[in-house]
Formats: C-alpha cells, sequence, structure tokens
C-alpha cells in the first residue's frame, strides 16, 4: 500500500481529474435501491421451502444457501449424512442469486503465486482443481438436469494496453502448463468475437471450458437436487448463534429453534455478520453492481458477442459483461463501499457500457442491482476450521460460481474424511489489519487503480 501511495504522490497532477471525479460521484449517491435484478424477473417457478419449524438434531447444519453451501449439502447427502441448510433470507439473496453467471476456471494469482504460497505440489493441485471448477459446475447442470441456460462458449479477458496484454500472455502459458484450456486472440479476433465498436482492446485471451448461466436457475437447480437427497433446506431461519455443547454444537436460530449437530459449515462469504470470531474481519466485502438493456433489436444484438462468451477485461477495476435473457446485454463492475449502494453508484457502469458500445446509446436500462463479494489479502478463498467440527469457507473474490460450487463439493467430502478431495490447506483465521478501516484504503486503492487503468500503465 505504501510503495502504492508513493506512486499515486508522484502522479498527482493526473489523479486530480479522478477526484474532482470521485466527488461528483460521491455527490450523486442519494436514494438507496432495492434489489431488482433480471434474474429474480426470470426465475423458474420458485421451490417449495420453509422456515425451520422445531428444534431438530442431524448430522450437519450448513448455514447459508449459496453455491457453497448447497454443494456442501448435496455431497454431504450423497455420502448419507442427515443435513439441514439454514438460509437467512429467501432463496438467492445471497451473491449466489445475483451474480453475473459467468463460469469462469482457476482463481485469480498466477501459478506462480501459488507456488509461493503453497509450495509447488500443492500449487499444482490449486490449478487443476480450479481449472476444472468450470467441468463441476456443468457436470453438476447435467447430473441433474438443472434448467438454467447453460452454454458453455469460453470466457474472454481482452486487453486494454499492451502492458495488460503481456500479464495475459503469461497467465494464459502458465494455465496450459497446467492443464488449462487457454489461447491467445489478437486485436481483430477480439474485435469479431466481442463485437464492440470502439476498438477499446489490443488482444487478450480466451478460457474455452468456460461458459454462462443463469445463476438464479443454477441455485434453484441445487436446491432441488439436494431436497431429492434428503436435504432439509430452510428459507427465512436465520442463525443467531452457535456453540459447543459436549461433543456436540447447538445451532441457536433467531426464531426460537435450536438444531444440534455433530459438524457445522459456515457458508456465509460475504455475507458473514459476526457468527464467528475474527471471520467477517477476514474480508473486504466489496459490492458488485451489474445492469441489463432492454432486449435488443435482432440488428443491434447480432454485433455484440455473437457467439456468446462471457467477457471481463483486463483492467485492475475491470468490467464484465455477457449476453442475457430475451437478448438483453448485462455489464457490471465494481461499486462503492456503503451498505446499499444508490442509484447514482449505477451512472459510472452505463458511461463505460456506452463507451465501449456506443450502439447501446439509446437503449433503455431496465434492470440494475448490486449484491457483495468477500476479496481476501490474496484473492484466494480461506479454509478454516477453527474448532473441532466447525468448518468456514470465505472468500469468493468475484470467482465463485465455478470455484465455490466445486469447493462445497470437495468440502463435503472432506468432512466425510476424504482428506485429498480438497487441495485447499486449513488456515487460522486471520483477521485484516485496521479491518474498520479497510473500505476507506480499499476505496482509495480503487480509485487510484482506476487511474493507472486510464492511464494505460
Ligand atoms: C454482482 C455479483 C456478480 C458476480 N459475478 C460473478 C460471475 O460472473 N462469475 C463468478 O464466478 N462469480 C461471480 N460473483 C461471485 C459469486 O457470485 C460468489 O463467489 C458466489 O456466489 C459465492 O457463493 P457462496 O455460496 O459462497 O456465498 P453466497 O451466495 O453469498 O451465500 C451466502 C449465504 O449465506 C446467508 N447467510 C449469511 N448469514 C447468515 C446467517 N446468520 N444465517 C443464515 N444464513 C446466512 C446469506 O443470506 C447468503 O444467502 C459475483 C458476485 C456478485 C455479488
Amino acid at each position: 500500500v505504501l510503495t502504492d501511495l508513493i506512486k499515486l504522490i508522484k502522479i498527482r497532477k493526473k489523479a486530480f481529474p479522478i477526484f474532482k471525479q470521485l466527488q461528483t460521484y460521491m455527490a450523486t449517491q442519494s436514494a438507496p435501491v432495492g434489489i431488482s435484478s433480471i434474474w429474480s424477473a426470470t426465475a423458474n417457478q420458485t421451490l417449495s421451502t420453509q422456515a425451520v419449524g422445531q428444534s431438530a438434531s442431524v448430522d450437519v447444519v450448513v448455514v447459508g444457501a449459496g453455491y457453497l453451501g448447497l454443494c456442501t449439502a448435496l455431497s454431504l447427502a450423497e455420502g448419507g449424512a442427515r443435513v439441514m441448510v439454514l438460509e437467512q433470507g429467501a432463496l438467492g439473496g445471497g451473491a449466489s442469486g445475483l451474480n453475473g453467471g459467468q463460469v469462469i476456471p482457476g482463481v485469480k494469482p498466477i501459478p506462480s503465486q501459488l507456488v509461493q504460497l503453497y509450495g509447488a505440489h500443492n500449487a499444482e493441485r490449486v490449478v487443476a482443481f480450479a481449472n476444472g471448477s468450470a467441468d463441476t459446475v456443468f457436470g453438476l447442470i447435467a447430473k441433474h438436469h438443472i434448467d438454467c441456460d447453460a452454454v458453455r462458449t469460453g470466457w474472454i479477458q481482452p486487453a486494454v494496453s499492451a502492458r495488460s496484454l503481456k500479464a495475459l500472455e503469461v497467465r494464459a502459458s502458465l494455465h496450459n502448463r497446467w492443464g488449462g484450456d487457454a489461447i491467445m486472440l489478437d486485436a481483430k479476433e477480439v474485435q469479431t468475437l466481442i463485437g464492440n465498436q470502439s476498438g477499446a482492446y489490443c488482444g487478450g485471451w480466451m478460457h474455452r471450458s468456460a461458459g454462462c448461466v443463469h445463476p438464479l436457475n443454477y441455485l434453484l437447480g441445487l436446491v432441488r437436487a439436494a431436497q431429492q437427497q434428503g436435504v432439509l433446506v430452510c428459507t427465512h431461519s436465520r442463525v443467531s448463534g452457535i456453540r459447543k455443547e459436549g461433543a456436540h454444537w447447538q445451532v441457536h436460530t433467531a426464531s426460537g429453534p435450536v438444531v444440534r449437530a455433530e459438524q457445522v459449515v459456515l457458508a456465509t462469504n460475504a455475507y458473514s455478520h459476526g457468527l464467528w470470531p475474527g471471520l467477517q474481519q477476514t474480508v473486504v466485502a466489496a459490492n458488485s453492481l451489474q445492469i441489463a438493456t432492454a432486449p435488443l433489436a435482432d440488428g443491434v444484438l447480432s454485433d455484440i458477442l455473437p457467439k456468446r462468451q462471457a467477457v471481463s477485461d483486463g483492467r485492475r477495476v475491470m468490467n464484465y459483461y455477457r449476453r442475457g435473457p430475451q437478448g438483453r446485454i448485462l455489464f457490471g463492475g465494481r461499486g462503492p463501499f456503503v451498505e446499499s449502494p444508490s442509484s447514482g453508484a449505477y451512472h459510472d457502469l452505463i458511461r463505460a457500457m456506452h463507451a465501449l458500445f456506443p450502439q447501446l446509446r439509446d437503449v433503455p436500462i431496465e434492470f440494475h442491482w448490486s449484491g457483495k463479494v468477500a476479496l481476501t489479502r490474496d484473492y484466494l478463498p480461506h479454509i478454516h476450521r477453527p474448532s473441532a467440527g466447525l468448518w468456514a469457507v470465505i472468500g469468493c473474490n468475484g470467482r465463485g460460481v465455478g470455484l465455490m460450487s466445486a469447493l462445497g463439493s470437495a468440502l463435503g467430502k472432506q468432512i466425510q474424511g476424504h482428506q485429498d478431495a480438497n487441495p485447499f490447506l486449513v488456515s487460522a483465521i486471520e483477521r485484516l489489519p485496521l479491518h474498520q478501516l479497510n473500505h476507506m484504503y480499499a476505496g482509495a486503492l480503487i480509485q487510484y487503480y482506476r487511474l493507472l487503468d486510464q492511464l494505460g500503465q
């Protein structure tokens, strides 16, 4: 951070316009907006779930019904365990019901960074596991006949500068060395595949095993699959505390019932709030914002992402986009560090979309919504086992459709004694220093990274 701040001071003159932009941006933070996503508007018929009615006893309680919690529950139930999932709200109220639906294999750090963190042997296992995470998602969809508009057309990461293209080249070749399926694209190929008219990119890479899903329908399909395996999925059942009593855990719900279990999995990710000391303080919970255009006329639509790849650009503060339901374009990016982003927070996103696709200038925006992503310092998910029989996985780093599904499936097996199922090492809970101030310095760093992106650094 210190090095970055020194650099920032050196280029303060160039930074000034960005701070002006930031001031204007902050001034537009007014009326909060509710969550009205394209996903909830186009969800398959809702499933029947109920709040936990009475105290019970099971083998494993999973707290949180996102991909992580549901895949853990499904895998445990397939292994014969009696499992209850407790979700505080309705289905899909966390990141798993709100995300961009881009199924991207891999983890954010490059393999050489992983070697430093994990050692060569474990790093290779982590990369192989993460590269296979899209296979896990599409495998679950096929196995459980999940109706969620799944397409496996690849994911493109285009570069906005020669410098970022070089970094992507390194990334692609390292991924391929450890089992990835990546190809490099030149500027013309990117232009043809993305179909944008602004010529913003100088090349990029594509992960061919990636794809897209309707994220909420994928989640609803996982719920149904878990229920069919005997998992009790309880919604509107907030867990208010967990306590160890003898060899068992007592999971207290806000409405009264207490569930007794041998093992508990905290699958609350960016929505963690103090259930276990220090867990929430291991991550910065950042907002990710999305907009969806009105359905496009055929002539306009055929010009954008004609082969339906998902895209996240190679900026430090990236934008991501894809085609969505009913011939819409979905466009997302990082939002401000506030509890509920206001309507003003979406203006930057709309501007970025228009800069890339000028042909969308007159197309109305029909949906805008946001959700939370949990960022860790090393951009990797962390697995904790703070006490016997208590597990927590946290830190999706905005890349969780594939990874959290794969981690959940593996964690279910690990809990049942298959130690090799999960290559991520269990680590101690470590709070981020000055966590309460994190939103402030993370916000400042994001503005600084935006500036570097604009300068092509
Ligand atoms: C806007 C947005 C766009 C994204 N786009 C992509 C993308 O395109 N591709 C990609 O790979 N990743 C994307 N991500 C990240 C991805 O959505 C997440 O990594 C993933 O969904 C995390 O799954 P999870 O099950 O770990 O957490 P969540 O889905 O957030 O589930 C946690 C659940 O825990 C529940 N909970 C919390 N506390 C309690 C409690 N006390 N009692 C009971 N329940 C509780 C919450 O209500 C929530 O439902 C995006 C995220 C967001 C927010």
